[in-house]
């Protein structure tokens, strides 16, 4: 079935906001999503069906069925491979959009990374789970005068905040700490499908008007909505704040940090260890990790089950451990069956 832009766009041609013009504007638009979990998988949809033509995706996880009830991107089968998030929604993405390009990356965005995974977008979407990636994003983007868009779900809230450097607020000037409310993780507080669903319609609106070049319909503000007890809020953030580090004083402290050799994953009881730059070839690993415990790997990702800990293993050499939250012993692990 060869589908004419004609058709598929048909409906969004006809919104006078986007028209003929847009719509072409949409096709050579190149943007990047950085996190596909739950935010991620709704902006990565919503933008592939509405015709961006070029979408990369970086993402450092993999599915797990507890993921299935929000992020929408993913089934069951890719939870039961244990698919990297961003190769499985690439799939996806390709069997209901094949005429656009989406750019998978299975990758942690880290200071000595970030340039090259985000190297010619024009807009970057958040649909990370921490305020460390998003501080180095907000770095990054400050630095080159990229647009960016801050989106975030936890219980039923969604909040989200257009970053347009030099003309409105960037996230350092309403943030300079990381808020102390949003630091309820989707672990522990849970969270609704809607509320996610609503941030990303928000932000993905954001974007169309951003892409199609209606800056005069952006909305200038850091908005935030409760779904489930209906109380709403909007914080002004047309103008920079003087001061800021960021974009005022222009140190950017997070995109000068050295790189993270371990990260405590967002309260998942796991930890990541990036520590070696090397490659791993998987079937060789899954030979030696055999004697050990159960191993099951395929081109993207290898899974060994040590009890009481599960660790899986990216081509890369990154690695993440699940069943503690103690460095200590997610390396030792690391360095007793990968090598250190
Ligand atoms: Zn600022």
């Amino acid at each position: 079935m060869s589908l004419e832009p004609d058709q598929r766009y048909s409906r969004q041609l006809l919104f006078s906001g986007i028209g003929t013009e847009g719509q072409q504007r949409l096709a050579i638009a190149r943007v990047a999503i950085v996190g596909c979990g739950a935010t991620g998988s709704a902006l990565a949809s919503l933008l592939a069906r509405a015709g961006v033509g070029t979408i990369r995706i970086i993402d450092r996880d993999y599915v797990e069925p507890s993921n299935l009830q929000r992020q929408s991107l993913f089934d069951e089968s890719d939870a039961a491979e244990a698919l990297p998030k961003a190769i499985a929604a690439a799939r996806k993405i390709a069997a209901f959009n094949s005429q656009i390009v989406v750019d998978p990356h299975v990758a942690d965005l880290t200071p000595s990374n970030i340039a090259a995974l985000l190297e010619g977008a024009q807009l970057i979407l958040d649909g990370t789970d921490n305020f460390e990636t998003r501080y180095l994003i907000n770095d990054f983007a400050v630095q080159q005068a990229l647009p960016w868009i801050y989106t975030a779900a936890v219980g039923s809230y969604g909040v989200t905040m257009n970053i347009i450097p030099g003309k409105t607020a960037c996230l350092a000037c309403i943030f300079p700490e990381p808020p102390r409310g949003l630091l309820e993780t989707c672990e522990t507080a849970g969270v609704l499908n809607t509320a996610v669903n609503w941030a990303a319609s928000v932000a993905a609106s954001e974007a169309l008007k951003l892409l199609v070049g209606a800056e005069d319909r952006l909305r200038q503000s850091l908005l935030s909505f409760d779904l489930w007890s209906n109380q709403h809020g909007e914080v002004t953030a047309a103008h920079p704040r003087g001061g800021c580090h960021a974009c005022d004083e222009r140190k950017f402290l997070h995109l000068a940090g050295k790189d993270r050799p371990q990260v405590t994953l967002c309260g998942r009881n796991s930890v990541q260890i990036h520590e070696r730059a090397r490659a791993v070839d998987l079937a060789e690993m899954s030979k030696r990790l055999k004697p050990h415990g159960a191993v099951r790997y395929n081109d993207f990702v290898l899974k060994f089950w040590h009890e009481p800990y599960e660790m899986t293993l990216f081509p890369d050499g990154r690695a993440i451990i699940k069943g503690t939250t103690d460095t200590t012993v997610a390396r030792s692990l690391y360095a007793r069956y990968v090598g250190s």
